[in-house]
């Protein structure tokens, strides 16, 4: 898995934010491509073409991450059949990565 992620801004809620997010390689197979596109669109822009948001944690749940030291996590419920759900983008990477 080395070298599938990177790093990148983004304005959330009027805080700059840092995105750890999935690179897109040219060797992985279209589908592939698709969903980690699909999920750097949805981390950036707040929306995928499936029609799911970016739902930011509120200000209390951040607040309390940061005390704790935890990272906040971007929570995003794809469309079944969207290329970017978890079902389908960690199936597609798993058979990729063989
Ligand atoms: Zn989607």
């Amino acid at each position: 898995m080395s070298g599938r992620w990177d790093t990148t801004t983004a304005v959330i809620d009027g805080q700059l934010a840092l995105l750890v997010l999935p690179v897109i390689r040219e060797t992985d197979p279209p589908e592939v491509r698709e969903g980690i596109a699909r999920r750097r669109l949805t981390a950036t822009t707040g929306q995928c073409p499936c029609g799911a948001v970016r739902n930011m944690p509120n200000r209390a749940q951040r607040r309390a991450d940061q005390r704790a030291g935890r990272v906040t996590r971007l929570d995003v419920a794809h469309e079944d059949g969207c290329p970017a759900s978890d079902d389908s983008l960690l199936r597609l990477i798993a058979q990729a990565d063989r």
